[in-house]
């Protein structure tokens, strides 16, 4: 370092100095995870206060999260001695609001106007579509809502819809329905969120004197993540960076490797255009890592290395620590052991005097959350989820609790409520209202209260119909709960009340997730005896209040925890079809592959010191096991920087002998698949039966007698060999 330099850029490297200190002109960082991007762009921030280029309100700063841009404020508020006001930094949406306020009449609105949440969306949408008779079965309002939401992420206002983009989706009419939902919008004076860039980047487009305003204010631009920016948001930026006779004082860092939003619109190629759109463009490379020891950089280096059309960037560790940990592979037998396996480990480093901010359990889809809540809970851990609900509290788990608790307890008016008109069965408010008058008078619960107006066919149309078929499919699941069993009925109760369709004809998003979410529910209820012993858990975990202000462990998505780190990170669920998701090996094509790859490198990379992958040799579906594959980016990590716990040395090498290993030794045999489609549910394996004191052979145990039963899962007492959990493909009755 340069002894005049001042104090904030004496501990940087040349190449970080370099991109902070070529201020003036279009600049573009492109280096791997935790090479500092993010600390250049902090520094760089505050270099040009400091060195009187701008005043704080001159620099325009984008973030990918609200969180992002609270640490980022402080960061330049430490660096300065003082905390700064007026920023504009923030993330996308968060800055143009704040411009579409002071401009909104120039796109018929007011500067009072209210962003619509997802469901207000919906009914307005909802509204829209009414009058044109379109068949919601077949194009569901969430789809055109989906569709339009795509046009307002690649800049299309309706205008700019050519008609050859408009889609089959609605039958060629989504154009129209998209201008005539703007309209209404502008009438309440109202905007979406997706309207947010759009209208600002409609009226930067389309009004100079505008524009030329930004130019004079903003002179220095900065961009964190750029790797994931969309086309609008590309728009945007182009449009405020590019002043006409001035240079570009543009600065974005971004990593190719971690472009992790496609799904979402977001084109790594932004990085490609950067240099045609900003000629002249200064292009630094940081390669020292200074986040993740030697061995976690290994790792994750090596796993990436699998990926074709990456642009290049070297990665070299920034301390020179041989000694830190091996990245682990643990296998454990299911998710319940995975939770427990997490669970010892962080009790473990809490006892070592680890903080608990500094652990997180990073996971691929949001229902995995639930065992590791549930084990959290139970040793008292405390935990939250960053980014997302707690999974008994997200919406489709607590419609589905109403259904079972209605299902319980018939007088459930609450949970009745809940549910009477999800999904739709053209209930308004007035019936509700006389619902209600009708049970008060006659002192019983709703559910009876309807039941007798139908009866006396006080009800009338779609509601009559579809108040019958729901009240009927929970008499018959009350009736049958006994017989066929709590999974069962609570599973065809959620199919056979349309609640399951609902969510499948949702082409949202957030969809397939919630489905998701479903079936853990309906398998963490197989753990209990009865539905009444469930629902009382689910009320006793729900009671266990957040404790504010203490120091928590992070549950997160992997999606969320970009940019983000951590001293210990587990990365659970590393199994085929998880992860990588069903999703993108149902697709089959190599893009989402490779992306869930990048998913898997944001992931390790979050990790200072510590990271734990996990897979489960099996997982439940209702009640049953079924065999998981190893990742196979487990496989693709190099064997320097891995250690395997248990028999996973085997797991590793795929193939034969993918032996469940945790705790105990358990047999290595050939993989014997199950089926698990539905016509398998409830059941027990095929072919002879083994219960309770059935005698049994195994390869490497001998002989057993069979101690317990669950589902095709085995505890066996093997004489010489002690006791043993398998799956019962692995054994086979005594002769
Ligand atoms: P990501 O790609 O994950 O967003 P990044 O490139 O933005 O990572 P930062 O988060 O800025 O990386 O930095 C990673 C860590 O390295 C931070 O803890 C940061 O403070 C530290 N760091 C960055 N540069 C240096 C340096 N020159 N000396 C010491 N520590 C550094
Ligand atoms: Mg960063």
């Amino acid at each position: 370092p340069l002894p005049d330099a001042p104090d904030y850029l004496q501990r940087l490297n040349p190449e970080q100095r370099m991109a902070i200190e070529t201020t003036d002109g279009p600049l573009l960082v492109l280096a791997g995870a935790g090479t500092g991007k993010t600390r250049v762009l902090t520094t760089r921030f505050a270099h040009i206060l400091l060195s009187g280029r701008a005043r704080p309100y001159q620099i325009l700063a984008v973030t990918f999260t609200n969180k992002a841009a609270r640490e980022m404020r402080e960061r330049i508020g430490t660096l300065l001695g003082e905390p700064v006001e007026g920023l504009w930094l923030g993330t996308f949406h968060a800055l143009c609001a704040r411009m579409l306020r002071r401009h909104a009449e120039y796109v018929g609105l007011s500067s009072g106007f209210t962003i619509l949440d997802t469901d207000d969306q919906l009914r307005l949408l909802k509204q829209v579509i009414e009058p044109l008779r379109i068949d919601s079965k077949r194009w569901p309002p969430q789809g055109i809502l989906g569709v339009i939401q795509r046009w307002k992420d690649r800049g299309l206002t309706p205008e700019r819809v050519t008609p050859a983009e408009d889609c089959d989706f609605a039958d060629g009419r989504c154009r129209a329905i998209y201008a005539s939902y703007q309209a209404r919008l502008v009438q309440l004076n109202a905007c979406d969120f997706g309207d947010l860039m759009l209208h600002v980047t409609e009226i930067l487009r389309t009004r100079p004197d505008v524009l030329a305003q930004y130019h004079r204010l903003f002179r220095y631009i900065l961009v964190d993540e750029y790797q994931d920016t969309n086309t609008i948001q590309y728009l945007w930026l182009r449009l405020l960076a590019q002043r006409e006779g001035q240079q570009s004082n543009i600065c974005c860092v971004g990593d190719d490797d971690q472009s992790i939003y496609s799904w979402r619109g977001a084109e790594v190629e932004n990085i490609l255009r950067f240099e045609r759109d900003f000629p002249g463009a200064a292009i630094v490379r940081l390669e020292r890592n200074y986040r993740s020891t030697a061995q976690i950089l290994g790792a994750a280096s090596g796993l990436i290395a699998h990926n074709d059309g990456r642009l290049g960037k070297t990665l070299r560790p920034g301390r020179d620590d041989a000694s830190g940990e091996k990245v682990r592979v643990a296998s454990v037998w299911d998710s319940d052991d995975e939770a427990r396996l997490v669970g010892e480990e962080v009790e473990r480093l809490r006892a070592g005097g680890h903080r608990m901010s500094e652990i997180a359990i990073l996971v691929r889809a949001g229902f995995q959350t639930r065992a590791f809540e549930e084990r959290l809970i139970a040793l008292g851990l405390p935990y939250r989820v960053v980014g997302g609900l707690r999974f008994y509290e997200r919406a489709e788990i607590r419609d589905a609790l109403a259904y079972m608790r209605v299902l319980n307890q018939p007088a459930d008016d609450l949970a009745f409520e809940r549910i009477v008109n999800v999904p739709r069965r053209g209930i308004g408010a007035v019936a509700m209202q006389k619902f209600h008058q009708a049970a008060r008078d006659a002192g019983i619960p709703l559910t009876a209260a309807i039941g007798t107006m139908l009866e006396r066919g006080e009800i009338k149309g779609k509601a009559r119909d579809s108040l019958a078929a729901l009240l009927n499919n929970l008499a018959q699941g009350r009736e049958a709960l006994p017989r066929e069993g709590h999974v069962v009925v609570v599973d065809r109760l959620l199919e056979e009340s349309g609640y399951i369709d609902m969510w499948k004809a949702d082409t949202s998003i957030e969809a397939p997730g919630r489905l998701d979410n479903l079936k853990e529910l309906v398998r963490a209820l197989a753990d209990f005896d009865s539905l009444g012993h469930f629902l009382e858990h689910v009320a006793l975990v729900m009671e266990n209040e957040e404790s504010a202000g203490a120091e928590r462990l992070s549950i997160m998505t992997l999606h969320g925890a970009k940019g983000l780190e951590f001293d210990t990170v587990f990365l659970p669920g590393w199994e085929e079809g998880v992860f990588p998701s069903q999703r993108t090996l149902d697709e089959g094509g190599l893009k989402g592959l490779e992306e869930e790859r990048r998913l898997a490198y944001v992931g390790i990379t979050r990790a200072r010191h510590r990271a734990i992958i996990s897979h489960a040799a099996s997982r439940r579906i209702y009640g049953n096991w079924q065999s998981a594959m190893p990742s196979r980016f487990i496989e693709e990590l190099p064997d320097e920087y891995v250690t395997t716990t248990g028999a996973a040395s085997q797991t590793r090498s795929r193939g034969l002998g993918q032996a469940p290993v945790f705790s105990s030794a358990f047999p290595v045999t050939a993989r014997r698949p199950r089926a698990t489609d539905s016509a398998d549910k409830g059941e027990s394996r095929s072919g002879t039966a083994l219960t309770v004191g059935t005698r049994v052979f195994h390869q490497k145990f001998g002989y057993g007698t069979v101690s317990s039963v669950e589902g095709n899962r085995l505890d066996v007492a093997f004489d010489k060999a002690g006791s043993k959990r398998l799956l019962d493909s692995f054994v086979e009755k005594a002769p």
